[in-house]
């Protein structure tokens, strides 16, 4: 290829001192990712730039001095053959877009689109000029596209349906592979049309939509799913690329929108997620599961691992399952006394979720929270716990025939970043007629990771009724201390973690003492969780721990369970207070539950009903059928 100064394709930048030499510039050719033909007026290839191999896995060497138009699927070659003529004859300078199906090296055919330029008669050059692009994964999503004409009414953008058929359509094609779905949310969306009213919320939708079209180009397509969530489809792209779009995306949607005078910042979230996929929808399920993991980052990014795609799906249908399972009133509520260490009485009962599975039986959260939480499913959980543990405890003073119990109940990091929480608590107060100081909410500290400063508002407004406020799990999040001092608590409750190891290992015993000081010199309340020996209770109230909850007292029970176990007159609670110390003292020593019954029938003790004791009883009594 000769070039010159006065080539139209050279560029001098004023100031340069030297135009590029050939070679420098067959260097840059060769980098060019669009490709680059130079074609005689009979259409045989006379040069090819490098990139065809990346666009049609053909070298470049091998193409000169075929027919261009071989390569052209047999459908679109007329069309292409009177647009190279009429070009042709049209004479120098002229220039015609194309859109085609070109046939791969192997063997499928790729959409491309491009233009050809008329340099025939320029003796320099002496070629139709050809450049080409690879646009397939835009045309499929076209395609799709005029099957369904499903776009979103206010920003013209594809909707739901039509990604999930694109991708889909990709998918079955071969094409999901490499393939990522990102997904945005403007999260920030409902304070705008609150402060701003409706126009001024449609106004950012629409601007924000144009900026990831101008973004996302030919790259792949934007659709809008609902409200301010939008989805970019990437037809090429790896966990890099993909990490890097998704940073633009976001940056493109923090930008200020002008509404008038006012320029509007909108909060925003990206989750993504990048082939190989088990299936097309897939690919979405993951990015939407990482978007709800972005929300509570920092850097409101989140991109899927690998090992989480094929679980999507699964997870997806445990999410459907449960849905259904809360409606169908499958989820019950059981409760864990936390005791007074001297004497074991009960202060207070964690509420604690279980699904009544119709054919898997009684599951514990462990299997179900995961992917409620991802979901957002345990918003609606979290709501049905919280009415269910605040009803029965209104009822604890009258069934318990002692004064009020406490009852406290986990919420999840979703239920304070989005959930009403101070509503739904509100509600279940008035409909129980639970009063506040008798609820206390548990939270963990990866609640406070997304944005610190708005759960400090929900808690406090929370604390302001006179609600309780415990952190959950305390001492295993990494800026304990800070939060422990930013946060509205009341409580803490040290991780059984720590508690595990107490009488073994001296570092578990020096954490919880400094957990221990930490909250005494906040003024909190601190209960050690999942206490199961007597030597760990032991070494608890030397260390000075007051309140704890573990299996040695008693397993979650139901509301039912915990009312025949607890419900006793003062009198006869300090003769089975009496009854519970001795038989801990007897298994202490290896005794069965029999020998243990027969022992306090001995002794001349009674059950709170006034019965004699039976190993049954005596494993009651223990909170344990061990
Ligand atoms: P958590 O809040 O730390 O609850 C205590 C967990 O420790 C419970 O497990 C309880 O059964 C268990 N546990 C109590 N004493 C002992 C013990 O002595 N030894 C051992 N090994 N374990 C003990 P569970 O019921 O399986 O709940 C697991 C987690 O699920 C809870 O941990 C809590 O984070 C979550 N969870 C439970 N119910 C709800 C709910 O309604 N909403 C939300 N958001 N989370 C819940
Ligand atoms: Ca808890
Ligand atoms: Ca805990």
């Amino acid at each position: 290829m000769q070039t010159s100064r006065d080539d139209r394709s050279v560029v001098v930048l004023p100031g340069a001192t030297a135009p590029p030499g050939p070679a420098a510039l067959l260097a840059l050719l060769a980098e060019v990712t669009d490709v680059g033909l130079l074609c005689g007026p009979d259409g045989r290839v006379r040069y090819a730039t490098d990139a065809l191999t990346a666009c049609l896995g053909l070298d470049p060497a091998e193409v000169v001095g075929r027919d261009c138009l071989q390569l052209v699927h047999p459908g679109d070659r007329a069309g292409a053959l009177r647009s190279l003529d009429s070009l042709v004859r049209a004479g120098v300078g002229r220039r015609a877009a194309f859109e085609l199906r070109l046939r791969h090296l192997d063997g499928s055919w790729r959409w491309v689109q491009g233009t050809a330029v008329n340099r025939l008669s320029d003796p320099a050059v002496d070629a139709v000029v050809v450049t080409l692009s690879d646009v397939s994964s835009r045309r499929a999503a076209e395609v799709a596209l005029d099957e369904l004409a499903g776009t979103d009414g206010m920003t013209g953008l594809p909707d739901r349906a039509t990604l999930v058929s694109t991708l889909e359509a990709a998918h079955a094609a071969g094409r999901g592979d490499r393939a990522a779905v990102l997904v945005l949310d403007l999260d920030g969306l409902p304070d705008v049309d609150e402060a701003h009213g409706r126009a001024a919320e449609e106004q950012v939708l629409v601007t924000v939509a144009s900026r990831l079209v101008r973004l996302v180009d030919a790259h792949g397509f934007v659709a809008r799913l609902a409200g301010g969530r939008f989805a970019v489809l990437l037809g090429d792209a790896d966990q890099h690329r993909c990490a890097a779009v998704a940073h633009e995306l976001l940056a493109a949607a923090r930008q200020p929108v002008r509404l008038g005078d006012l320029a509007v910042e909108v909060t925003a979230s990206v989750g993504a997620a990048v082939g190989p996929a088990p299936d097309g929808g897939a690919l979405l399920t993951a990015a939407e599961a990482a978007l709800r993991r972005a929300a509570t980052t920092p850097s409101r990014v989140w991109l899927a691992r690998r090992r989480e795609l094929p679980a999507a799906h699964r997870r997806q249908e445990l999410v459907d399952d449960l849905r259904r399972g809360m409606r169908a009133g499958e989820l019950v509520v059981h409760y864990q006394p936390i005791v007074r260490l001297d004497d074991g009485s009960p202060v207070s009962a964690e509420a604690l979720v279980r699904w009544a599975h119709p054919s898997k039986g009684l599951l514990s959260p462990t299997a179900f929270l995961g992917a409620a939480e991802d979901s957002g499913a345990v918003v609606e959980l979290g709501r049905r716990v919280l009415l269910e543990a605040c009803a029965a405890a209104a009822t604890w003073p009258e069934v318990l025939g002692r004064r009020r119990l406490p009852v406290s109940v986990n919420v999840s990091p979703r239920q304070l970043v989005h959930g009403d929480l101070v509503a739904v608590v509100d509600e279940a107060l008035e409909v129980t007629g639970l009063p506040p100081s008798a609820l206390v909410l548990e939270i963990t500290e990866t609640a406070v990771l997304g944005d610190l400063q708005q759960v400090v508002t929900v808690l406090r407004r929370l604390r302001d009724r006179g609600v309780g406020i415990a952190a959950d799990d305390f001492g295993t999040g990494y800026s304990t201390l800070a939060h422990a001092k930013q946060l509205p608590l009341t409580a803490v409750k040290i991780d059984r973690s720590f508690v595990g190891g107490l009488g073994r290992d001296a570092g578990d015993a020096a954490i919880v003492a400094s957990l221990l000081s930490l909250a005494a010199a906040l003024d909190l309340e601190c209960v050690a969780e999942g206490v199961e020996t007597e030597q760990q209770r032991l070494v608890l109230r030397t260390l000075g721990c007051d309140r704890a909850q573990g299996f040695l007292f008693c397993r979650p029970i139901d509301a039912a369970a915990l009312a025949a176990r607890f419900a006793e007159p003062v009198s006869d609670e300090v003769t089975a207070r009496g009854a519970l110390a001795r038989a801990r003292q007897l298994r202490a020593d290896g005794a069965s539950l029999t020998t243990v019954a027969a022992a306090l029938n001995s002794e001349g003790r009674t059950t709170s009903a006034g019965r004699r004791w039976s190993a049954r009883s005596v494993a009651l009594l223990l909170g344990a059928t061990r």
